[in-house]
């Protein structure tokens, strides 16, 4: 049984802690073969929301540290270069043009801020009310992201709780609550072939304590005919590497998911599970 990490982040990324290579030799340590490095390129600056004209200046280094990380792989082990690139919706011309380098093997589409908007990781949150204005902002940019063709897989749906949550206030990113919205963009990108993630960063975050979309999500997915889904630890760090994934799978399994996905040259993969 393979066990794959798409998601996750080396010192190409400003937020991470550990080189590509010390990455991928700490995820097979905890049983990963199949793994392909997501480091962020993300089109707007994340404490403004404005748009970043060097937000693709880690091209260089990213090619260096994966050939790297490449030349000491195991010798059962795959190693891919893929990107997640942030708010693809804030200028489709630039975010295709990012997506289709050709030294890519995966796109994950993510939305770390709102138009005009800092990330929702440094967004000062003053009430519930103002949480859910956001949240309702962030699903209609998630349907218009969803209809852009420059990314493979959606990454994260849900991600605002993260925060909201660490200021206090339990807003929900669900069926419940925003069951039609969730239900147009999974449709949207099962019609243009386009996956999701289950993000399993959710399960070393007490305040998540889960999946990221919620396993609901996962589901309805299915449900509507999905079936390009990756599994991916989010790693920042090596003591997160692999971390969540076995619980990911096991949830993949329970919703009778037969196939796992991975992305060779931003083509799916079909593992069994
Ligand atoms: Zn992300
Ligand atoms: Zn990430």
């Amino acid at each position: 049984m393979h066990l794959t990490d798409y998601h996750l982040h080396s010192t190409c990324s400003g937020d991470g802690h550990n080189t590509m290579l010390e990455m991928m030799l700490a995820s097979y340590k905890k049983g990963v073969d199949i793994l392909c490095f997501t480091d962020h390129v993300d089109i707007d600056y994340y404490l403004t929301g404005e748009a970043d004209p060097n937000c693709f200046s880690n091209r260089e280094k990213m090619r260096e540290m994966y050939e790297e990380a490449l030349s000491c792989a195991p010798k059962d082990m795959v190693v891919r270069l893929g990107v997640e690139l942030g708010e693809g919706n804030h200028d489709t011309q630039r975010a295709i043009e990012i997506a289709s380098s050709p030294e890519f093997d995966f796109i994950l589409g993510s939305i770390h801020n709102l138009k005009g908007k800092p990330d929702f990781y440094d967004i000062q949150y003053r009430d519930e009310k103002f949480c859910r204005e956001l949240i309702d902002c962030y699903m209609d940019e998630l349907l218009e992201l969803a209809r852009i063709d420059c990314f493979d897989v959606m990454a994260h749906i849900g991600y605002p709780i993260r925060y909201t949550r660490r200021a206090g206030f339990d807003m929900e990113i669900n069926l419940k609550t925003y069951g039609e919205k969730l239900e147009q963009i999974l449709k949207t990108l099962i019609e243009n072939g386009k996956g999701i993630e289950i993000n399993c960063s959710g399960f070393r975050n007490p305040l998540v304590g889960g999946t990221i979309p919620t396993i609901d999500v996962l589901k309805l997915y299915k449900d509507l005919g999905g079936e390009i889904i990756t599994v991916g630890s989010d790693a920042h760090r090596v003591d997160q590497a692999a971390s969540g994934l076995a619980e990911g799978f096991d949830i993949l399994r329970r919703l009778e998911y037969k196939y796992v996905t991975v992305f060779e040259k931003r083509k799916p993969q079909f593992i069994k599970i």
